[in-house]
């Protein structure tokens, strides 16, 4: 058997420990924030079981006081970093928990100290548990990450526990006797030292795992435009193409863009480009993997589309871009696009071979005058000519 004040020096040794890690892990982290609630909630949980080991050497109901308040404010705080997640506070109703319990123990406590220190006060550890589960439960960006589910259910079993102690012991109690409670703060310390390892390597690894995912969405992502970027693509591609579904590709690339550049600044060049983007956003279907695949040059997979939807979609981005010309750079400015479009199963059945006969397409299209849109197979290209322009827009610059 092991005695209670061995758990609690156990509890407060992990406890240093996962603060010490915790601090660590938050050097040189975009997560700081949370980790360093986090370590702040798992050193002060540390004190208040050390003043807990002591508390009947303390007189009066001071260390009993002390300790349970330090023990909910630590709760508090590792409710707190994981509400930081999500840029989310409960600081208020933090210290308004924490002043009712210190008036509970002004109150209460005085006069029944045991009792108050049995059942009283897990209450408050309760609520800081249950909020700390549905913190994390309606957080939207852990939604994905395989750690959420254990850091979900570490503090649904530590609210749980406490719920038992609160509501179900004291009716144990009464039938069994006292036995009960020796048994019963056994079974939390028990779990007690479970959680202090647990929950603090669970939160550090809830964060790691969003860097992660964070990290391997930027890597498939166009900085400057938000659209997926050419390895995003051909991870789009493969996964499409191997389970043999029909697919459009259009690839874009702007006209005169150089031009453009070179008359109004590269800064303008870039709200060109992010503009375009917004246009393709604004147009094509969810389902559909739009891309920058580098410099002017973008490209749209679109997953079961025939070449007259494809084509129609292609054609409503060129004449809603050439429509514009506040592209958000603060000079008014027209730029127009030219496009290629190429079919899976007729022109290709990968990306490589399905974006060349796209590119010959779309040089096509720019030595035909540029602003249009050409198909690769002559097919799809009407009698003779390769395409109607898309808007009969001369590319003229507005001031
Ligand atoms: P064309 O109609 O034949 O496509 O002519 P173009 O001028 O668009 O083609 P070209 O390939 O000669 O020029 C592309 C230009 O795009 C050159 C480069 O300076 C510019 N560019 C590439 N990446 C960026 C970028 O990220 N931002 C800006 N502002 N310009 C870029
Ligand atoms: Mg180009
Ligand atoms: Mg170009």
């Amino acid at each position: 058997m092991i005695d209670l004040s061995t758990l609690y020096a156990l509890i407060i040794g992990t406890l240093l420990v996962s603060a010490a890690l915790t601090i660590w892990e938050s050097f040189g982290r975009w997560r700081r924030v949370p980790l360093l609630i986090w370590a702040a909630g798992w050193t002060t949980l540390a004190i208040g079981c050390s003043i807990a080991v002591a508390r009947t050497q303390v007189p009066g109901i001071y260390g009993w006081a002390a300790s349970n308040l330090l023990i909910v404010t630590g709760y508090l705080l590792v409710l707190n970093g994981v509400a930081a997640l999500d840029r989310r506070r409960y600081w208020r109703t933090s210290v308004l928990l924490v002043a009712a319990l210190a008036l509970g123990w002004g109150v209460e406590g005085m006069s029944a100290h045991l009792a108050f220190w049995q059942y009283g006060a897990g209450l408050p550890i309760m609520v800081a548990s249950a909020l700390t589960v549905s913190e994390l439960v309606r957080n939207r960006s852990l939604r994905r990450l395989r750690t959420r589910p254990v850091a979900i259910a570490l503090p649904a079993m530590h609210a749980a526990i406490y719920a038992v102690r609160v509501f179900v012991l004291p009716l144990l109690v009464s039938a069994d006797g006292a036995g009960m409670v020796a048994l019963a703060s056994k079974i939390t310390m028990y779990e007690g030292v479970l959680y202090s390892v647990a929950m603090p390597m669970t939160l550090i690894g809830l964060v790691r795992e969003e860097a992660q995912r964070h990290l391997l969405a930027a890597s498939r992502t166009d900085f400057l435009t938000g659209l997926t970027n050419r390895q995003g693509l051909f991870e789009a591609a493969a996964r499409l193409l191997r389970d043999d579904r029909p697919a459009t590709l259009l690839a874009f690339d702007l006209d005169h863009f150089k031009t453009i550049n070179d008359a109004h600044g590269h800064a303008a060049g870039d709200a060109v480009l992010q503009s375009f983007a917004d246009v393709m956003r604004e147009l094509a279907d969810p389902r559909a993997t739009l891309a920058r695949l580098g410099g002017e040059e973008f490209a749209a997979l679109l997953p079961d589309t025939n070449v007259a939807a494809a084509r129609a979609l292609g054609e409503a981005i060129a004449a809603r871009f050439a429509a514009r010309t506040d592209h958000g750079a603060g000079v008014l400015l027209s730029a127009t696009v030219s496009i290629g479009l190429a079919q899976s199963g007729v022109d290709g059945d990968d990306l490589d071979t399905l974006l060349s006969a796209a590119d010959r397409a779309l040089y096509v299209a720019k030595s035909l005058g540029r602003n249009r849109l050409v198909s690769a197979s002559p097919l799809f290209n009407g009698a003779g000519i390769a395409a109607a322009p898309v808007r009969a827009a001369p590319r003229r610059l507005v001031a």
